[in-house]
């Protein structure tokens, strides 16, 4: 009971607070991609996602809070394509079974398994959606986002994941938390309408591959920057949920933005636009359910004790496993 307790007292703060320093993409990153996620929709779709625009939002960060207290949960978010050699995202096996039989399960799960974890999530929501199950249509809409924000971060492609194998540890945070709490409040986020995507798979490696493509910048471009940079002036005491922090300066970060020209602005839409494209082909492939039916649904008691759980289970274990990434 008093955990429960807790639990309530602290999650207000925490949602407000919209950022972690161990999160991905920040709290702040997931929510709003999740967020502006549902203003792609087409109408059949819209009204559903936008009445339970809370739960989505909310949702997006689910995994991250799991990831350290649930055994599987890390590799979900994360691969490392410079471990399989040049051209990994051209070679790797698009199925997980065939990935399976080639490199061993042991393996994918050291390295990393987004990409078939999010055509696992595809094949789950297009169930939910036949089902007509609206909590799991949330569930995993809001989790799908997740880790389809994370496999936009050019950092989450590569086992240098926090620059530990080129001294640049923090970069992690750095590009993903830092740089979007300082200046995504003056992004343009507009992507369009959802598409339906005839061959999901494709989208995946494609959007990997994107993402990789952007970390020769990632690191090159902080590199020659702290080369070029006043030691003294590189970082700063921040506060941060109420606590003061160290954390790269302001007029560092400003710099490093600037250098990076929009990179941060285009991979957070391409995370939106791919977020809706996936729910829209999912709803479509389910036959395009009437999801009018489902609009006064309602948390039931066991699905919120649920969630309350995993709150819980956050608060208690939070502690990372992979730090960053
Ligand atoms: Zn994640």
């Amino acid at each position: 009971m008093k955990k429960l307790l807790l639990v309530l007292i602290l999650l207000p703060q925490i949602l407000v607070a919209e950022d972690s320093p161990q999160s991905r993409w920040g709290f702040m990153g997931h929510q709003r991609i999740n967020r502006l996620a549902i203003f792609t929709l087409p109408p059949e779709m819209i009204s559903f996602y936008k009445k339970n625009i809370r739960f989505i939002v909310e949702h997006s960060v689910a995994p991250d809070q799991r990831r350290y207290a649930v055994v599987g949960e890390a590799p979900k978010h994360f691969i490392d394509l410079d471990n399989y050699g040049d051209s990994a995202s051209y070679k790797l096996p698009f199925y997980w079974k065939d990935a399976v039989e080639k490199f061993s399960e042991d393996s994918l799960m050291k390295h990393g398994i987004v990409p078939w974890h999010i055509q696992s999530m595809k094949f789950q929501l297009t169930k939910a959606f036949q089902e007509k199950d609206a909590y799991r249509i949330l569930k995993i809409s809001a989790e799908m986002g997740h880790y389809i924000a994370d496999a936009n971060v050019p950092l989450h492609t590569s086992s240098n994941y926090n620059g530990q194998k080129t001294n640049q540890l923090g970069i992690h945070a750095f590009w993903e938390s830092r740089l979007v709490e300082l200046f995504s409040g003056n992004y343009n986020f507009f992507v369009g309408q959802a598409e339906y995507l005839p061959k999901p798979t494709l989208r995946i490696w494609e959007n990997l591959r994107k993402a990789n493509a952007c970390l020769d910048s990632v690191l090159v471009f902080e590199q020659t920057l702290n080369e070029n940079s006043n030691p003294n002036l590189k970082y700063a005491i921040i506060e941060r949920n109420g606590q003061n922090v160290k954390d790269f300066s302001e007029d560092y970060a400003r710099k490093y933005h600037s250098m990076l020209s929009n990179q941060v602005e285009r991979q957070m839409c391409s995370a939106i636009k791919m977020i809706g494209d996936f729910w829209l082909t999912s709803w479509i492939d389910a036959g395009q359910p009437d999801l009018k039916e489902m609009i006064n649904w309602k948390i039931s008691e066991k699905q919120a004790k649920e969630d309350t759980q995993a709150w819980t289970d956050w608060l208690e274990n939070n502690v990372p496993a992979r730090a960053e990434n």
